[in-house]
């Protein structure tokens, strides 16, 4: 066998597809690459990385922010954009839980009350 020169689907970038990969691929009966070693190291990285999903904990990139409510310093899991605020955790699960704040006088809306009567 001899090495065959093939096209990436993916970048348009040639690569080499050597003798001892063609047999290797013919005796698992599967066809050609149809894209180059690095593109599908780049695929196989994805397929990794969303089957994992940050199961095994601190392999989920995490990105600085400032929490918008408190002023701390705090980690998110995505990019702070800007067109949002970020809360740090104590803030986030506040705002969760939000309809409960400032609830312990007592001062229950009951304006929408008059809508049952
Ligand atoms: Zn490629
Ligand atoms: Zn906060």
């Amino acid at each position: 066998m001899q090495d065959k020169t093939l096209t990436c689907s993916d970048c348009g970038r040639e690569f080499t597809f050597t003798a001892s990969e063609q047999e290797f691929f013919a005796s698992k009966g599967f066809s050609s690459p149809s894209r180059c070693p690095d593109c599908r190291a780049i695929r196989k990285a994805q397929r990794a990385n969303s089957s994992y999903g940050g199961g095994y904990g601190g392999e989920r990139q995490m990105y600085p922010a400032v929490c918008a409510q408190c002023g701390k310093e705090t980690e998110v899991p995505f990019q702070p954009r800007g067109d949002r605020p970020v809360y740090c955790s104590d803030c986030y699960r506040a705002q969760q839980g939000g309809s409960s704040r400032g609830g312990y006088g007592g001062s229950r809306d009951r304006d929408r009350r008059s809508s049952r009567y």
